[in-house]
């Protein structure tokens, strides 16, 4: 412990404070392997919270060909190399067809500032329409279009000019619950179809897929269809972030748009393509992609390194071969039954939200009011930690307890949780 503590003040000396870290008392991580988390102390942790590494942690087959890739070539991606092909066109297979072609970065930052980037030179114009209480990046253009406040307090206050917000499309809480949540989608095309009569039609329409920071929650039935709609008879482009929410988490779909029946004209991707190695991309049509060249070229020093492109390529290859998405969506279902059942008998679980592996466990202090349990929740997660559990609030009321385990979790893992969460909600936090 002393040794964790004095690497703690040599981090607190070397690097910025304003970084936090999850927990008060973080363990200090020397390992990963498959679904859990080593410390320095000889701790193990079920990682419930990693959105990032969907294969799990260590994967050998994603090591060997880092390494096998390494020692041949990595530059960068100005270079003709095959690794850059194979990869764009596995990602381009992955959508529908117009969707076909790639440009690759290093994060879903850079993934959402190159599609507004690409709105704004195709349409010539410069409004965008985001979802409130969304998160999609810390440049300063995703960040005037992010308005978490979990992420920044700040964020509803001086938002840029050309940025327009619609309300978040909760159906659990806000204006419009259960069977009325169609109306956020009314609302939405309203609020688009009233830039447009205004003389600012928007450039784009920027969300999620399913609506990540409420802690993994569909969105209404038909919403991104009636929004996409407006969006387009508007002359504008849809632009679907699936940082978090796409590459198999959701079991049933690899794509959260796939859920909405709709088809983006730009979607961004991260986070799990790398399976922790920097990995972001844009994929959107041929004609779209062309519309960059009124800003001269596009080049990403490392976007697209052939280390790079292998470990995307890997991380396609094992998800395929480990049936992850079909993993995601058995563990998943059995996960949310538990999870359920643990709502049954504890009333501070006010909802359990998602699908597949994009769960949300919302904690309210009554459930008539809805009011949230920030603090409750917070105290769980260390609770839970000290229990061999690693999660981490989520939402922009931090009630939310973030279950995006990787995506090979087992159902002994699941019930692991649920036993370990039963245990806290009962005895105490
Ligand atoms: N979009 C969404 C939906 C995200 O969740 C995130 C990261 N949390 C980002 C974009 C930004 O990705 P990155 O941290 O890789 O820059």
């Amino acid at each position: 412990a002393a040794s964790r503590e004095a690497l703690l003040d040599r981090r607190d000396n070397a690097f910025a404070t304003v970084q936090e870290h999850y927990f008060r008392e973080p363990p200090q991580i020397e390992r990963g392997w498959q679904n859990h988390l080593f410390d320095t102390e000889g701790r193990s942790y079920l990682d419930m919270v990693n959105n990032v590494s969907i294969l799990g942690h260590g994967h050998p087959r994603l090591a060997a060909a880092i390494e096998e890739q390494w020692r041949l070539l990595n530059t960068n991606s100005r270079f003709h190399y095959r690794a850059v092909v194979q990869f764009s066109e596995r990602l381009a297979a992955l959508l529908p067809g117009q969707l076909d072609t790639v440009f690759l970065v290093n994060s879903g930052t850079e993934a959402v500032d190159l599609a507004l980037r690409l709105a704004w030179a195709n349409t010539g114009r410069r409004d965008i329409v985001a979802v409130r209480e969304a998160y999609h990046g810390w440049s300063d253009a995703t960040d005037a279009v992010s308005t978490s406040v979990a992420d920044n307090p700040n964020a509803l206050d001086s938002r840029p000019s050309w940025v327009h917000t619609v309300a978040a499309p909760n159906a659990y809480r806000g204006q419009y619950r259960g069977p009325d949540a169609y109306r956020y989608g009314e609302d939405a095309v309203a609020s688009i179809n009233k830039l447009a009569e205004a003389g600012h039609p928007a450039a784009a329409f920027l969300s999620e897929s399913f609506y990540g920071n409420a802690g993994g929650m569909a969105l209404p039935d038909g919403y991104l269809r009636a929004v996409y709609a407006a969006v387009r008879r508007a002359g504008g482009l849809c632009i679907d972030d699936e940082v978090q929410v796409g590459y198999g988490r959701l079991g049933n779909h690899f794509w959260g748009f796939e859920q909405q029946g709709v088809v983006p004209d730009i979607v961004t991707v991260a986070k799990a393509m790398g399976n922790g190695h920097p990995l972001g991309a844009v994929i959107t049509t041929a004609a779209i992609a062309e519309g960059y060249r009124s800003q001269g070229y596009f080049f990403s020093s490392a976007g697209g390194s052939p280390v790079s492109c292998v470990a995307g390529t890997v991380v396609l290859d094992v998800l395929r071969d480990e049936q992850l998405q079909e993993n995601a969506r058995l563990v998943g279902d059995h996960l949310r039954t538990r999870l359920l059942e643990l709502a049954n008998r504890h009333p501070i679980i006010g909802a359990v939200h998602g699908m597949g592996l994009y769960v949300g466990v919302e904690l309210v202090r009554d459930r008539s009011t809805l009011e949230p349990a920030p603090a409750e929740t917070a105290a769980i997660c260390e609770r839970m930690r000290e229990l061999g559990v690693i999660m981490q609030p989520t939402s922009d009321r931090l009630c939310v307890l973030k279950i995006k385990p990787p995506l090979g979790i087992t159902i002994a893992d699941a019930d692991f949780f649920a036993d370990a969460l039963d245990r806290v909600l009962t005895e105490g936090w």
